[in-house]
């Protein structure tokens, strides 16, 4: 199926590794130019240079933190009117409520509320008056189904899913949709720490954790950010225009709800 991007531009955020970098390679395979946006300079060259071997696209890079006012004025300064937004930054971290404090809050909600939020409003008016756009953000199955240890996540993602929710009818009768993609466990760096941090708490093996934890789950496996990726690919496409306000799950089966 032709996508229909070629030669659109794509502002694709935390793109170094995992499933921002599966998301960035799958638009570049689709002949999409992207500005790649991570924290780490040397990781995110070498994320760039092979997605332009492998793609031949324009493929530009901005080393900065999302979450701050200056980085999101570096990345857009870079990238001032994308077609295609992929919000994305690192999640907070687990932990108990009763030690989390007021900063402990503000930050998460910093990076993974209002960061997307502050991005949407900077580039959905000039997606809406060129009539077409799409933005994809990455939040979390604990939007779904919460996640014990992750409160900060589960309560920060929440308002942001729920901003979306409102936002997402007002913008696609000019072309321009918002979707949220919802992983459940992906095999990127972050669950491998996330992994390695429980096995040590439960005085397990990382091998016998990440067995186990597979198990677990319907697919019986995790995910890789190339699937992750193609899926973004799809909401980005010409032929998702009808869909709007989702909260697309990818989690091999794991949520046992009917819906
Ligand atoms: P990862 O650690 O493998 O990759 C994160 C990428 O984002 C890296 O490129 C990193 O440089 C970049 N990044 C992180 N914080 C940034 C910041 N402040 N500014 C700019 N770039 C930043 O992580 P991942 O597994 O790909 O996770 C991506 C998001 O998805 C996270 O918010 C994570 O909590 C969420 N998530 C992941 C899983 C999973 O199983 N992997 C499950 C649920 C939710």
């Amino acid at each position: 199926m032709d996508l229909g991007l070629k030669g659109k531009q794509a502002l694709v955020c935390g793109a170094s590794k995992g499933l921002g970098r599966g998301c960035a390679e799958a638009l570049a395979a689709e002949g999409v130019n992207v500005t790649l946006v991570a924290r780490t300079a040397d990781a995110l060259e070498a994320t760039a240079e092979a997605i332009r071997k492998a793609s031949g696209v324009n493929v530009t890079t901005v080393a900065c933190d999302i979450t701050t006012p200056e980085g999101r004025a570096k990345a857009l300064a870079a990238c001032p009117q994308p077609d295609i937004l992929v919000t994305n930054a690192g999640g907070p971290p687990p932990g108990d409520f009763r030690n989390w404090t007021r900063d402990d809050w503000i930050a998460a909600v910093d990076a993974n509320m209002l960061t997307p939020i502050e991005l949407i409003k900077a580039t959905v008016d000039g997606m809406m008056a060129r009539g077409f756009g799409r933005i994809v953000n990455i939040t979390s199955s604990a939007v779904k189904a919460p996640i014990d240890v992750l409160g900060l996540s589960n309560g920060a993602r929440s308002g942001l899913t729920g901003f979306v929710a409102g936002l997402a009818r007002k913008t696609v009768a000019n072309g321009v949709t918002i979707n949220n993609l919802l992983p459940g466990q992906f095999d990127t760096d972050r669950l491998k720490k996330t992994m390695a941090a429980s096995a040590a708490a439960a005085g397990k093996s990382t091998e016998d954790m990440f067995a186990a934890r597979q198990q677990q789950i319907p697919a019986r496996r995790f995910g890789n950010p190339a699937e992750f990726g193609a899926v973004c690919a799809f909401l980005c496409s010409v032929h998702a225009g009808y869909m709007t306000g989702q909260n697309v799950l990818l989690d091999g089966g794991n949520y046992p709800g009917t819906f």
